[in-house]
């Protein structure tokens, strides 16, 4: 009988202590783990530090008045794209031309250099300093373009086909336009606008690709074909012998920027801009 209560004491005992450990290994496990994923991942602590440096602006307050007829331009879905981005000014510098370089956050326009209006180059710091060159080059052809539209505008219709209107054609549909992405450097009415037609035919639109989580650098180009109503996701095939593979062919002014800073003159296309730029470019380049 005592031999028995002893065995039940010892296996008692036993539980006990088996049960005891249990809970102790598995929470120095999880001790042990935890704080590992945290200091091995410094992610989400740079992602949260700009963000707490820069904290976007408040409702226009701190926008250069300038920029208020573009920010008006902008859909539902440009507001989104934007939403937290900050273009404040931190230096400044005589750019080309009597133009101003005007250097902001990265996050602005999701790090894109553009222009603006007020003859001024916009460079995102997080464009690398050797890709600065070439990307101002390019930019100062779009600030040749907002001193002189008209000529330009008369240079794409004459030898490219391409005519500006004031809006979409009544037929395209309405997920399109909406879900068109703005662009600085072809919004303004002046210059144009965005409403380009090529060959009274083919309507070329910068769309983002994913309308519900906008994004500026998720975007492409889409082709409404206005005879049958169709709507493309790649340019018609005489689009591609008079132009070729231009990077941007959202815009005729985009398309001229490419292919004159990358002295294009394979293509039809970059053949007539290049003997129209060689005559022009004094004329275009020069203030206003
Ligand atoms: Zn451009």
């Amino acid at each position: 009988m005592i031999q028995l209560v002893l065995l039940g004491v010892i296996i008692g005992l036993l539980m006990a202590h088996i049960w005891r450990r249990a809970p102790r290994g598995v929470e120095s496990f999880v001790g042990g783990r935890m704080p590992a994923p945290m200091s091995d991942n410094p992610d989400p602590m740079d992602a949260a530090g700009p963000a707490g440096l820069h904290p976007a602006p408040t409702a226009g307050a701190e926008d250069d008045p300038r920029d208020l007829p573009w920010i008006a331009s902008w859909s539902p879905l440009d507001a989104e794209a934007r939403r937290g981005q900050n273009c404040l000014v931190h230096q400044q510098e005589p750019g080309p031309d009597g133009s101003t370089i005007q250097y902001v956050s990265k996050s602005c326009e999701d790090g894109m250099a553009h222009t603006r209006a007020g003859d001024r180059i916009v460079i995102p710091d997080s464009i690398p300093e050797a890709l600065r060159h070439e990307t101002i080059e390019h930019e100062r052809i779009h600030i040749a373009q907002r001193r002189h539209p008209e000529a330009w505008i008369n240079f794409y219709q004459r030898n490219w086909g391409f005519v500006f209107h004031t809006g979409p054609p009544a037929d395209m549909p309405a997920e399109i336009i909406e879900s068109r992405r703005g662009n600085p450097d072809t919004w303004d009415p002046e210059m144009g606008g965005p409403w380009p037609c090529w060959n009274g035919r083919w309507w070329p639109v910068p769309v983002y690709k994913s309308p519900r989580n906008p994004k500026l650098r998720n975007a492409s180009t889409v082709w409404y074909d206005g005879w049958r109503r169709e709507v493309r996701e790649f340019p018609p095939e005489a689009w591609v012998q008079f132009f070729g593979t231009p990077s941007q062919n959202e815009h005729p002014h985009e398309l001229a920027a490419v292919m004159i800073v990358g002295e294009d003159t394979i293509s039809e296309a970059g053949r007539r801009l290049w003997t129209w730029w060689r005559t022009n470019k004094t004329y275009v380049l020069r203030q206003r």
